[in-house]
């Protein structure tokens, strides 16, 4: 590092557990960038003063995760209309014009789920999608399914915010086919056949409980189905092996997590993402984080 080092990094409360700076840091150092990505822990209640210090600091971005993706918004210069829709900031972008200094907020969270999907050969246009969850994964999962042209079923533990998600969403996407499941609706009720693609988008089966499913054992996924877990820790979900057994194609949320970090970094940096180094360097940094 230098006087002329470029910085970014990540605004998070706690943020010493992120997988972000290995990956970012690997890709500068692998195209040869003088650029730094540093954790930023942040507490709430110092959202503002934060994104003051991005720009005096002359940070060229960073980004920002839990608890403080929504709570950034009213501090933004500009908000892309992806992440107005979905009501969370995950990218941050200092535009330095005539010495000013404009934040600009995005969310890559929906493009790097969409292009990961895409990659491993899912194409959602008119597809039947079923999503477990309705927090701030699923918003991004719901933005990108409907935004590509499929038609999107939410169910929830909580009904009410599977609905409220729905409603949120619908003014954002005129056109798109969203349905909350009605209060009462159990997952056993459910005719998977009905379905192409299957995404869990709650923690159910994070580290350390990967013993947990978010789908009942006794009901048998089709073997026509995509599963796609947002859960990348562990890599091989309860999930992810229930649906590969029953013959089903199984999509782990590492990929998510490396094309929204890939987005963002050709945001801050203009240049397009290694993902071959940022894949390797995350995947390092998960076998090295505390078990
Ligand atoms: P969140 O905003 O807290 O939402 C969690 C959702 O899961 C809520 O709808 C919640 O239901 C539901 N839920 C929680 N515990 C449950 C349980 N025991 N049984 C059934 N439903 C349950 O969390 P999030 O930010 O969306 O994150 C969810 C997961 O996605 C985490 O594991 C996170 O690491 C992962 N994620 C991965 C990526 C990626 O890049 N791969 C990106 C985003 C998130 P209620 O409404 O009833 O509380």
């Amino acid at each position: 590092m230098d006087g002329t080092t470029r910085l970014v990094g990540i605004i998070g409360w706690p943020v010493a557990h992120s997988l972000s700076p290995a990956m970012h840091n690997a890709a500068f150092a692998a195209l040869g960038l003088n650029w730094a990505y540093v954790p930023l822990p942040v507490p709430p209640g110092a959202v503002e003063d934060a994104l003051r210090g991005l720009k005096a600091l002359g940070f060229a971005g960073a980004n920002v995760t839990i608890p403080h993706k929504e709570a950034v918004i009213p501090y933004l210069d500009e908000v892309t209309p992806a992440a107005r829709a979905m009501g969370a900031v995950n990218t941050l972008l200092v535009r330095r014009e005539d010495g000013t200094a404009r934040l600009v907020g995005d969310n890559t969270d929906a493009i790097g789920f969409l292009e990961d999907l895409q990659a491993a050969g899912f194409d959602p246009a008119e597809r039947c999608c079923l999503i477990l969850g309705a927090g701030g994964g699923a918003r991004a999962v719901v933005y990108a399914l409907a935004q590509a042209g499929a038609q999107v079923t939410l169910h929830n533990r909580t009904p009410r915010r599977a609905q409220a998600l729905v409603q949120a969403l619908t003014p954002h996407l005129p056109g798109a086919s969203l349905t909350a499941l009605p209060a009462g609706t159990r997952l056993t009720d459910l005719d998977l056949a009905a379905f192409d693609l299957l995404v869990n988008t709650t923690p159910v089966g994070m580290w350390p409980h990967p013993e947990a499913s978010p789908w009942p054992e006794e009901v048998p996924l089709p073997s026509h189905l995509t599963v796609y877990d947002l859960v990348y820790r562990p890599a091989k979900t309860r999930l992810l092996r229930q649906a590969r057994r029953a013959g089903a194609r199984a999509i782990g949320g590492l990929g998510m997590l490396l094309r929204q970090g890939a987005a963002a970094f050709t945001l801050w940096t203009g240049e397009p993402a290694p993902l071959d180094v940022m894949r390797a360097a995350l995947e390092a940094a998960l076998r090295e984080a505390p078990a």
